[in-house]
């Protein structure tokens, strides 16, 4: 198969990048490096194009045939949402229908595209499925619910398939620590608590003690990124038999406190880390855990990564493996 990974220099989709090469598929990967990196693409070939662009996605879908695309672009920090709408709607909106348009001039029919837990908004439920209330609270969660109701409209007026796989906790490296999560400006917990560990980022901090969880801090659902990568390529072969614009969430099930994360980060790394707890930050709601039976039941998605120690050893392995 010939897959087309816009973004496919970013964390996720680098991955996605080396899954597929191991796999024997064809890879090209197309990313604007606005905040993907060029070294992480170690497969495959790069070409330089912005969606924003269109007359570039033309010259990238004339290249060759491409069988499906697996769409990794967008800007996903929710406080930087909040702050510049426009930039996240017109990136994460208009430039996904920039790529949408294209497909549909290349006759591309299928796209696994990146969704998020953030549609859903502050949770009514205690375990997230795909029929749970979607209320994003933040302009991040809204660009990306509206991606998917476009795909469901596309799916209708033009044929188009797609499944939305809506991520909760990405987390993690691969295990020969070859690539792994490096964002200009880190905000995830993991890579943070493990460069405080390593001495190469700011001091931890640890936002919100007060949540009516049971030690006070934030529960999230950790799931690994090479699990993540599984899902998109089963999703692709579940396109060949499911017309229609579908949606899987993706996590472990398993919810594990920020404190949890900082205990066993410390058990990894064979040493203490010094927090200080810090108000809240904008916009997290207290817990965040899927249900993913719908994604295990119907793409036969079986995650390999089930526990938070093995996860966060990957990425430490990776992080020390980085000059920072
Ligand atoms: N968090 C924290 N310190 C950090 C980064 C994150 O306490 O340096 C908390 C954050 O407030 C949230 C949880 O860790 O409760 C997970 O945050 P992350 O940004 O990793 O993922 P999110 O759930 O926001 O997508």
């Amino acid at each position: 198969m010939s897959v087309l990974i816009c973004g496919g220099a970013g964390y996720i989709g680098s991955h996605m990048v080396r899954w597929l090469t191991e796999r024997d598929h064809e890879v090209m990967v197309l990313d604007n490096l606005s905040t993907g990196h060029r070294e992480a693409v170690q497969w495959g070939q790069l070409v330089e194009a912005d969606l924003m662009d269109p007359a570039s996605l033309d010259r990238v879908f004339a290249r060759r045939n491409v069988d499906a695309v697996m769409h990794f672009c967008a800007r996903s920090l929710v406080g930087e949402s909040v702050a510049q709408p426009y930039a996240y709607y017109a990136n994460n909106v208009t430039g996904t229908l920039n790529l949408l348009e294209a497909m549909r001039r290349h006759d591309v029919k299928r796209l696994v595209f990146s969704s998020t837990a953030a549609v859903f908004g502050n949770p009514v439920a205690d375990v997230i499925d795909e029929e749970h209330p979607k209320t994003p609270i933040n302009p991040y969660g809204a660009s990306k619910l509206m991606v998917e109701r476009i795909l469901t409209d596309a799916a209708e007026a033009y044929g188009l398939r797609s499944v939305a796989l809506r991520y909760f906790n990405a987390a993690g490296a691969t295990s020969d620590a070859c690539i792994g999560e490096a964002h200009a400006c880190e905000t995830h917990l993991i890579p943070n608590v493990l460069k405080s560990a390593l001495g190469t980022g700011p001091a931890l901090k640890l936002f919100g003690d007060d949540y009516a969880t049971p030690d006070g801090t934030c529960v999230r659902d950790y799931v690994h990124v090479e699990d993540l990568a599984q899902a998109h390529l089963l999703a692709v072969d579940y396109l060949q038999d499911h017309p229609g614009a579908h949606a899987f969430n993706l996590g472990n099930g398993r919810g594990f406190s920020v404190r949890e994360v900082i205990e066993t980060a410390a058990t990894v790394v064979g040493n203490s880390i010094d927090y200080e707890v810090a108000p809240r930050r904008t916009g997290d709601p207290a817990v965040l855990v899927a249900s993913s039976s719908k994604a295990r039941e119907q793409l036969g998605w079986t995650p390999a990564w089930t526990e938070l120690g093995p996860i966060i050893e990957s990425a430490w392995r990776w992080h020390q493996s980085q000059p920072w």
